[in-house]
């Protein structure tokens, strides 16, 4: 026995063929993305200071950060196939600017390695042993929240006058004459090198 149609159902169809159906036209037409949407997380190279704090507050681990000390750069790499778009990132950088979700929810590539966003810092070398001390612009961007106060640390203060162009680089450390005089002090040196240039009498 044939169903009769139910009258809901009739209007629904008879709405459907004069209105258009209500799923959304895309890819052919892009869809209103809300506001707040939390899409590809996009990196600011110049908001960015290079601190690293993106990849060690990720869940997902979809964040890594490689220091190379051949090339003296730091690069943090977000790899997107594994990002669970959750916010930590952008709610943890310390610039509030140097990652951000993008309304980007078209992510589809080819391959793995394309849906990946790096940025790539400056490393700051200490001259004595030649240890990481930080991303260049991290410590810049330190010296300037501490104003008038990061020069009473020699390497926050040289950092910021050789920034100004008002500091000349001083003539290398020669690594035959280590341990450290107490002169060094006025050096880009790590923590562990400074203390020494300390217990020099
Ligand atoms: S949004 Fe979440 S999962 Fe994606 S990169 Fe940021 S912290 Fe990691
Ligand atoms: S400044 Fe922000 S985006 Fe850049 S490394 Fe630090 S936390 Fe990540």
């Amino acid at each position: 026995m044939m169903r009769k149609p139910k009258l809901r159902e009739l209007g629904e169809a008879i709405k459907a063929v004069i209105v258009g159906p209500y799923t959304s036209k895309f890819p052919a037409q892009m869809p209103e993305v809300p506001e707040r949407y939390r899409g590809k997380p996009n990196y600011d190279e110049k908001e960015c200071v290079g601190c690293g704090t993106c990849a060690l507050v990720c869940p997902a681990k979809a964040i890594t950060m490689v220091d190379s000390a051949d090339t003296k750069m730091r690069r943090l790499l977000c790899r997107y196939d594994t990002c669970i778009f959750c916010g930590t990132c952008q709610a943890n950088c310390i610039t509030e600017k140097g990652i951000t979700l993008s309304n980007e929810f078209e992510l589809s590539a080819l391959t793995r390695d394309a849906m990946q966003e790096e940025v790539e810092k400056e490393l700051l070398i200490c001259e004595a042993c030649d240890e990481i001390i930080g991303a260049v612009d991290h410590i810049r961007w330190v010296a300037r929240k501490l104003g008038p106060l990061a020069f009473g640390n020699p390497l926050l203060m040289l950092t910021t006058l050789q920034s100004l162009g008002s500091a000349d680089k001083m003539p290398s450390i020669d690594k035959d004459q280590i341990p450290l005089k107490r002169g060094d002090r006025i050096r880009i040196l790590c923590p562990k090198c400074r203390q020494e240039t300390g217990l020099v009498i």
